[in-house]
């Protein structure tokens, strides 16, 4: 799984990466970085952190194979 971030609808207060800091760090104006892939052991805290982003910019999606 990855997760995806809907950067118009972010409003960079970083909740996500206090929920999620193992995958998510926060650039210098306080927006959201993802580090990448969602290892298995981390699924949980982020569908906490797509559950709790007040303005539902956070997505968790299904890897999908490039042809
Ligand atoms: S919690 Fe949501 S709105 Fe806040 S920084 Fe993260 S993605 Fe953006």
């Amino acid at each position: 799984m990855k997760l995806s971030i809907n950067m118009t609808a972010c409003e960079g207060r970083g909740l996500c990466a206090e929920v999620l800091p193992e995958l998510i760090t926060l650039d210098d104006w306080g927006f959201p970085m993802l580090a990448g892939g969602v290892p298995p052991g981390l699924e949980g805290p982020a569908r906490d952190a797509v559950r709790l982003c007040p303005r539902l910019a956070l997505k968790l999606l299904a890897h999908t194979r490039s042809r």
